[in-house]
């Protein structure tokens, strides 16, 4: 993939966007997102003139999105520190940053009904971000795989393992040998909506497809995945970190 960073003029304002050119695209695309901006997708050997026309092409849709998302001027990165308020399963908590004791060097992390304390060296406390995402990944895991456990009992099969990790596109998805990958993030989503997720990546390990067997397994054991995947699809912007 070869990226190069570009300039528009959409709707009388200046956009800064990425263009990539990717050797499997076999078409133009366009996707905005918080966190990664505009990204246009080009076939490996389309030529750079092509850019003003596709953008004119857009232009309606993208200055929405591009508002919708406030990524004008690139990718936005949340900034967090104490008093930022984040989902976690579902709920808001208020994010408390301590510093540890002296002579303590572990970062720690307390979840509360409505508050992630964490304890870390001092010189730290202005950089949480990292301590944050690996702790989401610590919970993910456990959270996860609890939830794997139980709708692998009930729907059958079990997975050979379970990867938890960060996932662009895609909130889980199931291998042929029968690996489930969750995006960690997804931690940060309500329970049932973590639940339809997991319930779609194992009734895959049954029907490796999206089959009407597929679904009609799906609609029985979890009848509520439509509406998790609305919710989803309306708050991925949410979960970030
Ligand atoms: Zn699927």
């Amino acid at each position: 993939m070869k990226i190069t960073r570009e300039q528009a003029v959409v709707s009388g304002r200046v956009l800064q966007y990425q263009v990539r050119l990717h050797r499997r695209a076999r078409r133009a695309s366009v996707q905005v997102t918080r966190r990664e901006g505009v990204v246009v997708t080009l076939p490996w050997r389309a030529p750079r003139r092509v850019l003003p026309g596709l953008m004119a092409e857009w232009e309606s849709w993208l200055e929405g999105q591009v508002e919708e998302c406030g990524v004008w001027d690139g990718p936005v990165v949340r900034e967090f520190a104490s008093g930022s308020i984040l989902s976690i399963l579902g709920r808001p908590r208020e994010l408390v940053l301590e510093p540890l004791a002296a002579g303590r060097s572990r970062p720690t992390a307390r979840l509360e009904a409505d508050a992630l304390i964490l304890c870390m060296p001092t010189e730290r406390l202005l950089e949480p971000r990292a301590e944050l995402e690996k702790y989401l990944r610590r919970l993910a895991r456990s959270d996860f795989s609890e939830r794997v456990d139980s709708w692998s009992e009930l729907i059958g099969p079990r997975p050979s393992r379970l990867i938890i990790g960060e996932r662009k596109s895609r909130w889980g998805s199931c291998s042929r040998r029968g690996t489930l990958s969750f995006c960690y993030r997804l931690v940060m989503a309500p329970p049932e909506t973590i639940d339809a997720v997991v319930a779609h990546e194992v009734c895959h390990l049954v029907h490796l497809n999206h089959s009407p067997r597929f679904y009609a397994l799906l609609d029985r054991v979890c009848p509520g995945h439509r509406e998790a995947m609305v919710w989803l699809n309306e708050h991925e912007n949410d979960l970030m970190v």
